[in-house]
């Protein structure tokens, strides 16, 4: 049971690898934060299977698992967590305010927002049945598990061109099923793409049934235009239309470019004072559990910089002597888009 009276030092929204490792960093620091996980913790890795890209792991270990294993290890380190969603914000003014599905309102000096941003999917009950069994929405991710075998990517943007060219490198064939007969990627992601001899593309066309047992067999095609269905066998589909970052809750109140992505100003500082971002919800470049980890570690430490120059400090809070307040820090860190 957390206490609600009290006014936290840090609330991480998001229990995502950004979230999570913001937790670790900022309880290690003695700020004592609490993480608003979400009714549905632990992020997109939770739909995955094998990650073989994370560091640390020689054998690779399964997306739920390092999950548990980076939550465990921030309630160890003393993180506090409330497994709700967060519904409203206020950050107006300071403390912050946010409140939860179950209506709690917890007050804030700083808010670390780590709400991950969610692949856009098409809808289809069997894409659900699949995911982390043939239906992957990261190449980066799960590629490697297809190597020499036969996928399709979903999508005519740069995403999608990009998880193309990169199946490509180890895949047997690629095939690019895009609903339209001109692509929306840029000019050079469009001419790499098409050049490329293992990239094949079926225009006008939509993924109507991905089919299969334990694992996918075949995608059912539709033709636009005519209408005719076809089967074609195929080992994996990576669906690849967009991300939609989760920033509904900010709308207003934090800036954000044209795609909902959020903006930070100076390092991971928003352009809110007080309010710091970490992961997928302002990065769309490169959207890796790692990088997601590496950018709650860098909000952590920019909170605790940042509170230490705050004059509303906790006393209970722990500070080195001698370090110096975000204030008179010396360079200001790159602006994000
Ligand atoms: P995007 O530009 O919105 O493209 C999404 C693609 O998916 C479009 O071709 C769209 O078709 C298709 N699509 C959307 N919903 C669909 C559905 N339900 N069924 C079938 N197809 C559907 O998204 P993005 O490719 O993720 O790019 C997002 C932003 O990130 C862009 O600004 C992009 O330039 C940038 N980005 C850049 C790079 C890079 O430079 N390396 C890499 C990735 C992303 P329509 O064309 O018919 O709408």
């Amino acid at each position: 049971m957390i206490d609600a009276d009290a006014i936290r030092n840090v609330v991480i929204l998001g229990g995502g690898p950004a979230g999570l490792t913001a937790a670790i960093y900022a309880a290690r620091a003695n700020l004592r934060p609490l993480v608003i996980e979400g009714g549905e913790a632990g992020g997109q890795l939770m739909l995955t299977t094998l990650v073989e890209n994370y560091s640390g792991f020689a054998d690779a270990i399964m997306g739920p698992d390092l999950m548990t294993a980076m939550r465990t290890q921030a309630e160890r380190v003393g993180a506090e967590f409330l497994t709700e969603d967060a519904v409203a914000a206020d950050l107006s003014q300071r403390p912050f305010r946010i409140t939860t599905q179950g209506g709690t309102e917890v007050r804030a000096r700083a808010v670390i927002v780590a709400t991950g941003a969610s692949a856009k999917m098409l809808g289809l009950p069997s894409e659900q049945r699949f995911l982390g069994r043939g239906v992957s929405t990261c190449a980066t991710c799960d590629g490697f598990f297809f190597r020499q075998q036969d996928v399709v990517v979903v999508g005519g943007g740069d995403s999608a061109m990009e998880e193309a060219l990169y199946l490509a490198n180890m895949a047997h064939s690629v095939t690019v099923v895009h609903r339209r007969d001109t692509l929306r990627a840029s000019k050079i992601m469009q001419d790499r793409a098409l050049k490329h001899p293992k990239i094949a593309f079926v225009w006008n066309t939509e993924v109507a049934e991905i089919l299969g047992d334990g694992k996918v067999r075949a995608v059912r095609l539709r033709d636009m235009t005519t209408g005719e269905i076809t089967e074609r066998p195929i080992d994996g589909v990576f669906v690849a239309i967009g991300h939609r970052p989760n920033t509904d809750l900010f709308k207003g109140q934090l800036a954000m470019d044209a795609a909902g992505y959020m903006v930070a100003t100076r390092g991971t500082m928003s352009n809110v004072e007080g309010v710091f971002l970490a992961g997928d919800v302002h990065d769309h470049t490169y959207r890796q559990a790692i990088t997601a980890a590496g950018f709650g570690c860098m909000a952590a430490m920019d909170a605790e910089r940042w509170l230490q120059g705050d004059e509303a400090l906790a006393p209970e809070a722990h500070w080195s002597p001698g370090q110096p307040a975000v204030a008179t820090r010396a360079k200001p860190g790159p602006t994000r888009a």
